[in-house]
């Protein structure tokens, strides 16, 4: 594993050796500086007046939940750079360039080396991650008391998630390489067309193939609360088949819901865990969000989002890419010859692929919060002309999550996709104040 590359050397041109991996990190330089200025700790939360000041018990239970939700964020900076790291050496030491010769060799020619390759590749990288995933996904959740799971039950799922990502990723890397290869020029706009298609098959099946692998669904057993709901949607000419709940209590003490599916499979979630801790009133304002995101249409929004958000990152990798395989490539033992349709050059791939969309989130998360999730708390609203149950169910599901109410701007704009407590808990009392 330690030798250095060796073959594929030639003496071509040379770039300055210092940019090979400069580029990458470069991208990803702007949001280490961002995220390591110093950030106002004192003051985060407890700015507003009195707006969300009731959330947490007390100042002890507030710095509890913040010290929580930066441990999170620091972990998901780390988590990103860590990957980037071990995208960068798999190129560096000829690793990903000796993987694709074995890939090829024991793959069938008419085949090609995509399928091995990617399975060897992910297995180690997951290998690696795992560490941290454990630490992030277990460790740090049980120290907040917010899990269910054994140690055991994590690492099983954990794995489940893993075969099922295989499943799914493989035969997909398969079809990414063949478009690659057959439109070396326009690839990533026909990823992005075929993104469509593929999201809305996905959004059908996932609700009855893929959530049952892990966790159990069933019709809302409170029938009076559900036929209140059907009574509540039916009044927006809204027909909602029944409202699911999900035994999240499995994994966690946080709560959720959710509208998922599309067509047939349409349906509406509310995690028993919610439905434990919330008021008939609070059950309801949370409803009449997702019912919100379905009259919204809001599915076909996010699909179109995600098209779009296709063709910009696969587009400006493909235009980042293509100059530094041309100048480095051979001496990283890739085929410059075959361009990005060298399975060897995944790292390089996934490097600026989690560099661009870390430069997009911003945009995305600004989307999601003010034309998707915003709206829909405006019709609940609307609806249930209830402001003092949507104020509580935000607050009480704030604080099952142990959620920041005010993050500082920087999370914000790269995590949140939805408006921050705050703002929610603010804008559901003032809309009392018009209302
Ligand atoms: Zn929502």
């Amino acid at each position: 594993m330690r030798t250095p590359r060796t073959h594929h050397t030639p003496r071509t041109p040379r770039a300055p050796r210092r940019s090979r991996f400069l580029l990458p990190l470069l991208l990803l330089a702007p949001l280490v500086l961002l995220v390591f200025r110093p950030v106002p700790r004192k003051g985060v939360a407890g700015a507003s007046d009195g707006g969300g000041g009731d959330l947490y018990a007390d100042d002890a239970a507030r710095e509890r939940a913040i010290r929580y939700n930066r441990q999170r964020e620091w972990l998901s900076l780390f988590g990103t750079l860590y990957g980037a790291l071990i995208n960068a050496l798999a190129l560096r030491t000829g690793l990903s360039a000796r993987l694709r010769d074995r890939a090829a060799a024991v793959a069938p020619a008419r085949l090609g080396p995509v399928i091995p390759y990617t399975l060897v590749s992910s297995l180690l990288s997951s290998l690696a991650t795992l560490p941290l995933a454990y630490y992030s996904g277990w460790v740090v959740e049980r120290r907040y008391d917010l899990t269910n799971q054994t140690r055991r039950a994590w690492l099983g799922e954990t794995l489940k998630g893993e075969a099922l990502g295989l499943a799914l990723g493989l035969p997909l890397a398969q079809g990414v390489y063949a478009v690659i290869r057959r439109y070396p020029r326009g690839w990533w706009a026909i990823l992005a067309a075929l993104a469509i298609p593929f999201t809305i098959v996905l959004s059908i099946l996932a609700p009855v193939l893929i959530l049952p692998l892990f966790n159990t669904f069933e019709p809302i057993r409170d029938r009076a609360l559900a036929e209140r709901i059907k009574a509540l949607a039916a009044a927006q000419g809204v027909t909602v088949s029944d409202v699911l709940q999900m035994d999240m209590s499995k994994q966690t003490k946080k709560a959720n819901a959710f509208f998922t599916g599309l067509g047939g499979t349409k349906r509406i979630v509310l995690a028993d865990t919610l439905l434990d801790e919330f008021t008939q009133e609070e059950v309801e304002v949370v409803l009449a969000h997702e019912l919100g995101h379905q009259v919204g249409g809001d599915i076909w929004k996010l699909i179109g989002l995600g098209a779009l958000t296709t063709a910009l990152t696969a587009g400006a990798v493909d235009r980042l890419a293509r100059p530094i395989i041309a100048r480095v490539g051979a001496r990283l033992g890739l085929d410059p010859a075959r361009g990005l349709g060298d399975v060897a050059a995944l790292p390089l791939l996934a490097l600026l692929l989690s560099a661009i969309s870390l430069a997009l989130a911003p945009l995305q998360n600004a989307i999601s919060r003010n034309l998707i999730e915003h709206p829909a708390d405006r019709y609940a609203l609307d609806l249930t002309r209830d402001p003092a149950a949507f104020v509580g169910a935000m607050e009480k599901l704030g604080r099952l999550n142990l959620a920041d109410p005010q993050p500082p701007a920087i999370v914000k704009w790269l995590l949140y996709g939805h408006p921050t407590l705050q703002e929610r808990v603010d804008y559901g009392r003032s809309w009392r104040a018009e209302g």
